[in-house]
């Protein structure tokens, strides 16, 4: 992990001024980028600086953190590795951040990888091969892993044991190896698409949901101190309520909203440099933004409310099927604009009142 960490300080000093600059001379900010799943390498060593690393730091999932610790603490007493964790949840709800608090918590070594990067069977086995006794190993977006790579997990999560074939046709023969003990930590935003095998191997299954408006609130005030931004408390907690209830989306408003005060404000974030700057990002007082908003109208507009198909939806509203299952959804469910029915997806009453549309007299949903 040190080469990393030496190449984060590079990126940092070489990054900062010009992404800073761009958006102060431009007055606009990149919108889709507050709810993106993908990361880029200004955005990892950004979030590297505000990373928790350790479970007393880790904000809310009160349930999560004390069966880890318990956990923790009864495998570190017995001199074991952890039993294999399986992390699931939205993107930026900290499943990464986990991992490394549990390795950190069980002082252990751990290697990280994920799903769509494990291209051969050979990729896993060399890392499964080359794992210490007692080391942890991440793989991210674990439902992407092919299946044929996926299958050398089972015996390599139950027993500590590698199936290797040698040869081909009927000379083929099955070597087992032995494999030191390991950690598994796998994390996915997509449960449904674990296949039942693999999921029955993970000791543990935490789902980690969106957090209360006071955890976020937390954790702005937090990471406030670590970059040494000047905010008061009514901004801290109206950021907090428009960040989706994540705090990956947390940590971006932060930083725009930052960067709007340095230009604007002398760089205090007070009330009202923060509901300028959030409504230059479009994002409205129930943390929507245009995606979301688009999405809700379509729904409206286009097909009287719903139920309309996932498909149809992604195709009429200009987004990815991917995109608005993983990224809007859930957040449009959680806070009732939109609900799912047998036949398809539905505004919520809700909807129609926050857009300024009537309300449908046949509404079901009324
Ligand atoms: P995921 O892996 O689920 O997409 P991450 O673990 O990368 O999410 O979290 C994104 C960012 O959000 C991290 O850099 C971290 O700063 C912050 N974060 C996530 N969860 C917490 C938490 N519980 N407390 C404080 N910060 C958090």
């Amino acid at each position: 992990m040190v080469p990393t960490s030496v190449g984060a300080v590079f990126f940092m000093d070489f990054y900062t001024p010009l992404y800073y600059n761009t958006s102060i001379m431009n007055e606009e900010f990149d919108i889709e980028n507050l709810t993106t799943p993908a990361v880029g390498p200004e955005e990892t060593v950004f979030e590297n600086t505000l990373r928790p690393s350790e479970l007393k730091d880790f904000i809310g999932q009160e349930q999560i953190k004390q069966n880890l610790n318990i956990s923790v603490q009864a495998a570190k007493k017995r001199s074991e590795p952890l039993e294999h964790v399986l992390l699931y949840g939205n993107p930026g709800l900290g499943k990464t951040t986990l991992a490394h608090i549990i390795a950190k918590e069980m002082n252990a070594n751990i290697k990280v990888t994920s799903g769509p990067a494990l291209e051969k069977i050979g990729d896993l086995a060399a890392i499964l091969s080359n794992l210490e006794a007692g080391e942890i190993l991440f793989i991210d977006e674990i439902h992407r892993l092919n299946k044929t790579i996926e299958e050398i997990l089972y015996p390599a999560m139950e027993d500590y044991s590698l199936d290797i074939i040698i040869g081909s046709g009927p000379a083929a023969r099955t070597i087992r190896m032995p494999l030191n003990r390991f950690t598994l930590i796998g994390a996915t935003t997509k449960m449904s698409m674990i296949s039942g095998p693999l999921r029955d191997r993970f000791g543990h299954s935490f789902h980690l949901n969106f957090y209360e408006p006071s955890d976020i609130e937390q954790i702005l005030s937090r990471n406030a101190k670590i970059l040494n931004v000047n905010i008061d408390s009514d901004s801290t907690s109206l950021i907090a309520g428009r960040a989706r209830r994540t705090p990956r989306v947390a940590n971006r408003l932060l930083k725009r909203v930052r960067d709007f005060a340095e230009v604007h404000n002398e760089g205090l974030i007070d009330l009202a440099a923060a509901k300028k700057a959030l409504a230059l990002l479009s994002i409205d007082e129930h943390g929507l933004d245009d995606i979301d908003r688009r999405i809700l109208t379509t729904m409206i507009e286009k097909f009287g409310g719903g139920p309309v198909g996932l498909n149809t939806l992604a195709a009429a509203a200009a987004e990815e099927m991917d995109t608005i299952e993983d990224v809007y959804e859930p957040y449009l469910l959680q806070t009732g604009f939109l609900e799912r029915t047998p036949r398809g997806r539905k505004a919520t009453p809700l909807a129609y009142r926050h857009l300024g549309f009537e309300e449908p007299k046949n509404n079901t949903l009324l």
